[in-house]
């Protein structure tokens, strides 16, 4: 169900975890925001408490995690959460942090839908608007393509490939609404191989992370104790991942996203790409199921 008013949370919510980079301790808090404000992160540890944006064009980095940042501060790790949000089709909030890193949590977005759901959702009087595809966009390079289609909802479709035998091909399609995501995708966690995260380790990343939050593969096996959620959970988090990057356009998208070995980084080479290519989109207003777009496909 696409969800045709403007949303954010009923009551402030606040909570606190470790940064899976840093290690250090965060305490956040979520609170409701207003009609046309958007999601925006704010340092509440720094002077006069700067805020940014959760919106492609502050992006700064995306080689581990994605990161937002300006005027010399910067915001890390913010996917999972935005994928909690754009899941739930919160438009506005407000997220005050008192470290650079947003927590980890279990590695999914399933702690963040669980504090939003206790928090409640508030739908609000403004419209919405969404881009509207109206012709393809692909960017393709060194085996990794994503391609976004017309569609009359949002819809992704996700292929991976990682030469390890619990993952080897994987593919999932889902129509993204609240009931969908909740169901199949929040609880998918991320992933990584052992010998990586002993690299990065040794370089000062990931020392937050642990069997906790990160599923863990070594040559041929998992390392985590209670195994997987999914069967194909690696695939439904790239699929989490591409919610929360695609959420930084900062509006909906109605159409078909196709993802072939796509990451953070790759992701948001396509958002760049894709915001110029304007003559293939729409910024619309959609009042309610009659304004939809009909494509023929
Ligand atoms: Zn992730």
């Amino acid at each position: 169900m696409i969800h045709f008013r403007q949303r954010t949370i009923s009551k402030p919510i606040s909570f606190s975890g470790v940064g899976v980079h840093s290690g250090e301790k965060v305490n956040l808090t979520i609170k409701p925001a207003p009609v046309n404000y958007g999601i925006k992160f704010v340092r509440t540890d720094l002077p006069d408490k700067p805020g940014v944006s959760a919106h492609f064009n502050m992006v700064v980095d995306t080689s581990l995690a994605t990161v937002i940042g300006c005027n010399g501060f910067i915001i890390s790790t913010i996917e999972h959460l935005m994928a909690g949000f754009a899941g739930f089709s919160i438009d506005n909030a407000i997220v005050e942090l008192d470290a650079h890193e947003v927590p980890i949590m279990d590695g999914s977005a399933a702690p963040f839908i669980s504090l939003i759901k206790t928090a409640g959702i508030e739908e609000q009087p403004g419209p919405k608007y969404f881009f509207v595809v109206k012709e393809p966009i692909e960017l393709e390079q060194d085996g990794k393509f994503v391609g976004v289609y017309p569609a009359s909802k949002f819809k992704i479709t996700c292929k991976i490939y990682y030469d390890h035998p619990l993952i080897r091909k994987q593919s999932y399609s889902i129509d993204v609404s609240d009931r969908v995501f909740e169901k199949e995708i929040c609880r998918a966690r991320t992933f990584g191989f052992l010998q990586e995260i002993e690299y990065l380790k040794k370089y000062g990343f990931a020392r937050g992370g642990s069997l906790d939050n990160v599923i863990v593969l070594d040559k041929k096996n998992i390392l985590n104790k209670d195994g997987l959620r999914f069967q194909d959970e690696f695939v439904r988090h790239k699929i989490l991942d591409c919610i929360g990057d695609f959420s930084l356009l900062g509006m909906p998208i109605l159409g078909h996203v196709i993802l072939n070995k796509s990451g953070h980084f790759f992701n948001h080479a396509f958002l760049k790409k894709f915001f110029k290519n304007k003559k293939s989109w729409e910024a619309r207003i959609i009042h309610d199921i009659n304004d939809l777009p009909r494509p023929r496909s």
